[in-house]
C-alpha cells in the first residue's frame, strides 16, 4: 500500500516540489497551508494532491487536522516539515513578535507535527521525519537572529528526536538547504541577492526540485539507514 506523507508548507515554493516529489515515488500526499488559498485551489486543480489548511504554529490545529487526515486519507507515515516564514531585522529593530512568530512556526511546527504523528509512526513500527533547516541555521546570517536560531533549533530537534525513533523503525532528518529560487528569496532585495550568488560555488541559486529529491530519498525504503543527520544542499556554500 502506498505510504501516505504529510508535507507542510506543501503548495508553494520548495514544498510544491516535494509534494510533487513524494507523490512521483508512490506516496499518497497531502499538503498543508496556511494563508494563500488562491495558490492551494491553483495547486490542487493542476497536481490532484488534497490542500488541508491550518497554522502548522497552531498545535491544537496540528493534533485536529492530522487526526482528520488519518480519517479521511489514512495513517501518516511520512512528514515533511517544511513550512517556514522569515521576518527579518536587526536585533535593534526586531520586535519581540517577529521572534515568536518564528519560533512560533518554524521550530514549533516541528514540534507540533511531531506530537500529531510520531507516537503512530512509532506504534506502526515506520516512519519517515524530515525537517527543512536552512544553512543560515547553521551558519547564522545577518538581520535573522530568530530563524537563524529557529532553523538551527532544527538540528538539535532532529538529532533528539532520531534517538527516540531509531530502535522503532522511524527515522528522522534534516535538509539544509542554500539559497533556493522561491517567493521567500525573490523578497531580498536585488544587490543583496547579487552578493549572496557571488558567494555561492555553484554560481546559481538551487532550485526547488533539488531539495525535493534529497527529500525523497531520505522518505524512501532505501534510507532506513540514515537517521540523525543533516543533508546540506546548498551549491558548496558553507563547505564543512
Ligand atoms: P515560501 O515562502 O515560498 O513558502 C512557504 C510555505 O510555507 C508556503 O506554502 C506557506 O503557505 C507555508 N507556511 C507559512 N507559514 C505557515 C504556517 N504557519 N502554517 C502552515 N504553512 C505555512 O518558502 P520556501 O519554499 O522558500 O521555503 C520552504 C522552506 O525552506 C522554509 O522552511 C524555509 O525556511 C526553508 N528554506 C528556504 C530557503 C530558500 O532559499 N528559499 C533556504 C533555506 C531554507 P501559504 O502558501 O499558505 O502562504
Amino acid at each position: 500500500m502506498a505510504r501516505i506523507a504529510v508535507v507542510t508548507g506543501g503548495s508553494r515554493g520548495i514544498g510544491e516540489a516535494i509534494s510533487l516529489a513524494l507523490k512521483d515515488m508512490g506516496a499518497t500526499v497531502v499538503a498543508n497551508y496556511c494563508g494563500n488559498d488562491e495558490k492551494a485551489r491553483e495547486f490542487t486543480a493542476r497536481t490532484g494532491i488534497p490542500a488541508y489548511k491550518w497554522d502548522v504554529g497552531d498545535h491544537q490545529a496540528c493534533l485536529d487536522s492530522c487526526a482528520q487526515i488519518a480519517e479521511e486519507v489514512g495513517p501518516i507515515d511520512i512528514v515533511v516539515n517544511n513550512a517556514g516564514i522569515t521576518r527579518d531585522g536587526t536585533l535593534a529593530r526586531m520586535q519581540y513578535c517577529d521572534w515568536d512568530d518564528v519560533m512560533r512556526v518554524n521550530l514549533g511546527g516541528c514540534f507540533n507535527m511531531a506530537k500529531a504523528t510520531f507516537p503512530g509512526m512509532v506504534e506502526r513500527g515506520w516512519g519517515r521525519i524530515v525537517n527543512i533547516g536552512s544553512i543560515n541555521g547553521q551558519a547564522g546570517q545577518y538581520g535573522q537572529v530568530n530563524y537563524a536560531a529557529a532553523k538551527s533549533g532544527i538540528h538539535g530537534f532532529t538529532k533528539a528526536l532520531a534517538q527516540e525513533g531509531a530502535k522503532k523503525g522511524v527515522t528522522v532528518n534534516a535538509i539544509a538547504p542554500g539559497y533556493i529560487d522561491t517567493d521567500m528569496v525573490a523578497a531580498v532585495p536585488a544587490p543583496v541577492l547579487e552578493k549572496i550568488v557571488a558567494k555561492i560555488p555553484v554560481g546559481r541559486l538551487g532550485h526547488a526540485e533539488e531539495i525535493a529529491r534529497g527529500v525523497a530519498f531520505l522518505c524512501s525504503e532505501d534510507a532506513g539507514f540514515v537517521t540523525g543527520s543533516t543533508m546540506s544542499i546548498n551549491g558548496g556554500q558553507h563547505m564543512y
